[in-house]
Order: C-alpha cells, then sequence, then structure tokens
C-alpha cells in the first residue's frame, strides 16, 4: 500500500504500545522533547516492517503492527502506553491514536468469517466481506454504563476488584444484549450495590479503547436501600464528602470528569 507524506502513522507493538517521535531530536533536545504521532514520510523505512497494515479515517491515518521484534525505528522514536499518551500528545492526535488502537484490533479480529472459517475480503475500511458466504462484519462496541450517585453533599464512590490501582471510581457495568441503556443503569447499581436511584440523566460519552468499548456517563441520586457490595466485583464502596475524597481515577476517565465537575460545583 503506497502512503501518502502527509498520513498520520499510528503503529503498535504486538503488545500495543505506541510509536511516537521526539519533536527537535536530536538537536539538543533529546530527552523531554514533545511527542507527536509521525506521519508517514517519517517512517519510510519502517514501513515495510508493518503487519495487519490498514487505513482509517477516510484514508487520513494509518495503522498497524510492527513485526516481532523490530526495533530498527531509529533514536528519534520512542515506544509508549497508549492511555498516558491522552495528556502528552494534542487532543486531535490522541483520538486518532485511540480510533487506530480499535480499527487495529477489529482488523486483526475479523480476518476469517465467524461462519464459514474462510479468510475475508476489505471491503471499506471499517466493512469486510466474506467471499464465500456472503457475511458481512463491521468493527463492534461493547457499550458500557458509568453513574454519578449523589445523596445530598456526598458522592458515592467504589473500588473495583479490577482497577489497576488503590483509587475508587464510580458504578459501571456493561450492557447487556436485549437492553435498553437506562435499564442497564438501574440494573448494574442495583446487582453491585444493592442501591435504588432516581433522577438518571444522561452526562456524555467517551470512546475507551482497551480495545473496543463506549463509556456512557450518566447521573443519578440516591433514592434508597442499604450498601450491600456484589463481592466478585467490588472490594468496598461508600459516600463520601467533597473534604474527604479517596484517590480518584486519572484525569482522562469519564469517572474523573463525572466527579471532578461534582466538586467543582460545590465551588
Ligand atoms: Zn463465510
Amino acid at each position: 500500500m503506497e502512503l501518502e507524506d502527509d498520513v498520520l502513522t499510528c503503529l503498535f507493538t504486538s503488545d500495543f504500545k505506541l510509536l511516537v517521535a521526539e519533536e527537535d531530536y536530536g538537536i539538543g533536545v533529546e530527552t523531554g522533547g514533545i511527542l507527536y504521532l509521525p506521519r508517514a514520510r517519517e517512517l519510510r523505512s519502517v514501513l515495510p516492517h508493518v503487519l495487519n497494515g490498514c487505513t482509517v479515517n477516510g484514508g487520513s491515518a494509518y495503522t498497524g503492527i510492527l513485526s516481532e521484534g523490530f526495533t530498527e525505528y531509529g533514536p528519534q522514536f520512542k515506544v509508549v502506553e497508549l492511555r498516558p499518551m491522552y495528556s502528552v500528545l494534542q487532543s486531535d492526535s490522541f483520538a486518532v491514536a485511540c480510533k487506530c488502537r480499535q480499527m487495529l484490533h477489529w482488523n486483526i479480529h475479523s480476518r476469517y468469517c465467524p461462519r464459514c472459517g474462510v479468510e475475508t475480503n476489505l471491503l471499506a475500511e471499517n466493512a469486510k466481506k466474506c467471499p464465500k458466504c456472503g457475511f458481512e462484519i463491521y468493527p463492534n462496541l461493547s457499550p458500557a454504563v458509568i453513574v454519578r450517585i449523589t445523596r445530598g453533599e456526598e458522592v458515592f464512590l467504589v473500588r473495583a476488584k479490577n482497577f489497576r490501582s488503590n483509587h475508587y471510581g464510580l458504578v459501571a457495568g456493561f450492557i447487556e444484549a436485549g437492553e435498553s441503556i437506562e435499564s442497564a443503569v438501574y440494573r448494574e447499581v442495583r446487582e453491585e450495590t444493592g442501591l435504588e436511584i432516581s433522577n438518571l440523566r444522561y452526562y456524555g460519552s467517551q470512546p475507551w479503547p482497551f480495545p473496543s468499548g463506549l463509556m456512557l456517563g450518566f447521573t443519578a441520586e440516591y433514592k434508597g436501600g442499604q450498601i450491600k457490595l456484589q463481592e466478585e466485583e467490588l472490594v468496598t464502596a461508600g459516600f463520601f464528602g467533597r473534604d474527604n475524597l479517596p484517590p480518584l481515577p486519572d484525569k482522562m476517565s469519564i469517572a474523573r470528569r463525572l466527579i471532578d465537575e461534582w466538586v467543582e460545583a460545590k465551588k
């Protein structure tokens, strides 16, 4: 595939770390330079070593996996975790990298027809078709809900077993097949915490490409019930005032945006 020079190029290692370039490398700013997503022209010698390559956003970006063990990309490049790049890359570049991560995951996992096992053909950037049985495959999302529950001047926070650090977050869970979004919120809250909520309001959403999530954020008020934790999911939970908040999720998450908005609302 011949790429135009200006195409944004999001290459990942086989464990989905991102290749970024460091600005002004070699003219004195060898460490701590600004990181950015490279363009195809900067990676001409690297592109032949890319597997599962595919274009994204109408051809304005390209993504793929560096072949196993390939590290000859040059000292002006760095391999980094994608998630912390939220506060490092420009926001539009970060959004492109997230989309690339998600599309690459789809590209790798849709090589064969799930119905008959034959290798699929690419119809468009975001569509494939089985040449034998005609089955069509599109990138699928896994939507999840997350909700900020307040009770007077307190917010309800939980610590889930799958959190990487010791921070507290909001009740969240995947929407089940055949379920409406709002039913999923009521069900998750009830199942995980034993609480009932009211005044459910949509807040906003966030793509979560680890690997194919979409977080739908809500606010609600405590209506009733005693805290009874689902022990397979949660370690602990409780209502917290603004003056005694526990460690919170990192800034990039919609959970943190929901909590910060509540904290700021009082100032
Ligand atoms: Zn098929």
